[in-house]
């Protein structure tokens, strides 16, 4: 049985979702295919932190050598790495070791920066045009220190991000315990990024699913993309167990599954996953008011009314969703370390999921190389729920043939 569509997107994460509001806002016909149900992939387990803060790629000066640093005490790091002979990953764990460098930092910024406030714009219409209650909350994301070198590198990283536009408020200890008191007393301070939120991304995405439906989606869950045929540059059909879809054009947003899913379109599209995990408690006696980064040990912590979840952990290569108990348990440990917790937790849902990671950091967004009807959205590594709203505008800017909100060319996939 074949199936025609107008949009077809792969994937009902949070750039697939935002990317079909945004194309059925501009009047398209959409089909979303999922594997799974839609949003329920790598988004909704995740942190809920919209981070307009976080414009430096995840390639940058430092990750190598604090990931070095990291693996000689492999029980407390937030970093792992899968051992795996492929020449693909190999050759991604090169590139992106080559990648780590100010001139990608500096090459980087203005598209991570003009993307993030795109998103953010996007985010706060959204919520209020569809009247989205997700526990949203502007009261800023604190990172906390312990330790006066950290905390030094902290005020300097605040004064780097300020001189690119980003609103950040430094707090001495007697300014952090009255804004915090839940922080514990060795807290010696934070770094409070201002124009940060977070959200429950659950009830986002879900949400955003529900709109999406309403006005119009055609969606296919449990149904796996296996592969495409495509003649003279064009893709003619998309294959899944339950059958094939034709359509004018094709979205490939899958998240780190996106060059598995493409392995038959001869793409260059270097994406590695990088596992982390999510524990989600009942809300203890104390509250934090803001969400937290903990200093090295890189947790985030984020309250959602009525629940309160621990998130971290980087695993590089990693596919496996299965999350490690050993793991889940040491986020609580690391939590414990910074701020006052109950005895015993109500622990309600623990988690993993993928982020997907390019060589150099940052997305990769634009017109396939080569196939007239494909457009790639993917590669948003830690920050997709954040940078989702801005993705979708731009995927729809980019199937319509418009202007796009700002030039592409930095994140397109020719960079590969
Ligand atoms: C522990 C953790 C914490 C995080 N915290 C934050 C945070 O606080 N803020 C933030 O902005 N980001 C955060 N992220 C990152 C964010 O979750 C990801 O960047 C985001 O989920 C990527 O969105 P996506 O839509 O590209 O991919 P995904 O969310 O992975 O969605 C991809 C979809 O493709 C589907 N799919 C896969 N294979 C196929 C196939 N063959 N056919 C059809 N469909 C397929 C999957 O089922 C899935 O639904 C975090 C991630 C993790 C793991």
């Amino acid at each position: 049985m074949t199936t025609k569509s107008d949009v077809l997107i792969i994937g009902g994460g949070p750039v697939g979702l935002n990317s079909a509001y945004y194309l059925l806002k501009a009047g398209r016909r959409v089909t979303i295919l999922d594997s799974n149900e839609i949003g329920k992939g790598s988004g909704h387990g995740n942190a809920g932190q919209i981070v307009p803060s976080h414009i430096v790629p995840l390639a940058a000066p430092g990750v190598v050598s604090s990931a070095l640093k990291w693996m000689l005490d492999p029980s407390l790091s937030p970093f792992g790495m899968k051992i795996r002979l492929s020449p693909a990953y190999i050759l991604w764990l090169i590139q992106f070791a080559a990648a780590c460098s100010e001139a990608n930092v500096t090459r980087s910024i203005p598209s991570m920066r003009s993307l993030a406030q795109l998103s953010m714009t996007n985010l706060l219409n959204m919520l209020d045009e569809e009247r989205i209650e997700c526990r949203y909350q502007q009261t800023g994301i604190i990172t906390l220190f312990k330790d006066e070198k950290a905390f030094a590198d902290g005020k300097h990283e605040a004064e780097f991000l300020g001189r690119h536009g980003v609103p950040t408020e430094i707090l001495d200890k007697a300014a952090l315990h009255e804004c915090e008191p839940i922080a514990l007393d060795d807290v010696i301070g934070g770094v409070h990024f201002t124009g940060d939120s977070f959200m429950n991304p659950a009830i986002f995405l879900a949400e955003l699913a529900k709109r999406v439906r309403e006005m119009g989606a055609e969606v296919h869950e449990n149904t796996a993309v296996t592969g495409f045929e495509s003649v003279s540059g064009k893709i003619t059909k998309v294959r899944t167990a339950s059958g094939e879809f034709e359509a004018e054009h094709v979205v490939l947003a899958a998240g780190a599954w996106s060059p598995i899913v493409a392995r038959d379109l001869r793409l260059k599209l270097p994406i590695q996953p990088a596992r982390g995990y999510s524990v989600t408690v009942a809300a203890p006696r104390n509250m934090p008011r803001h969400a937290f980064i903990l200093g090295d040990r890189r947790v985030a912590v984020s309250p959602f009314g009525e629940l309160l979840r621990f998130t971290g952990r980087l695993e590089v290569g990693e596919y496996s969703t299965t999350p490690d108990p050993k793991w889940l348990a040491r986020l609580e440990m690391f939590v414990r370390e910074y701020i006052e917790l109950d005895e015993k937790l109500d622990v309600k849902d623990a988690w993993a999921g993928l982020r997907p990671v390019t060589p150099d950091g940052i997305p990769a967004i634009g017109r396939a190389p080569g196939l007239s009807n494909l457009t790639v959205a993917t590669g948003h590594a830690m920050v997709g729920l954040s940078l989702g709203p801005g993705t979708g505008q731009l995927v729809s800017e980019l199937v319509n043939g418009q202007k796009t909100a700002f030039d592409l060319r930095p994140l397109s996939l020719d960079r590969f």
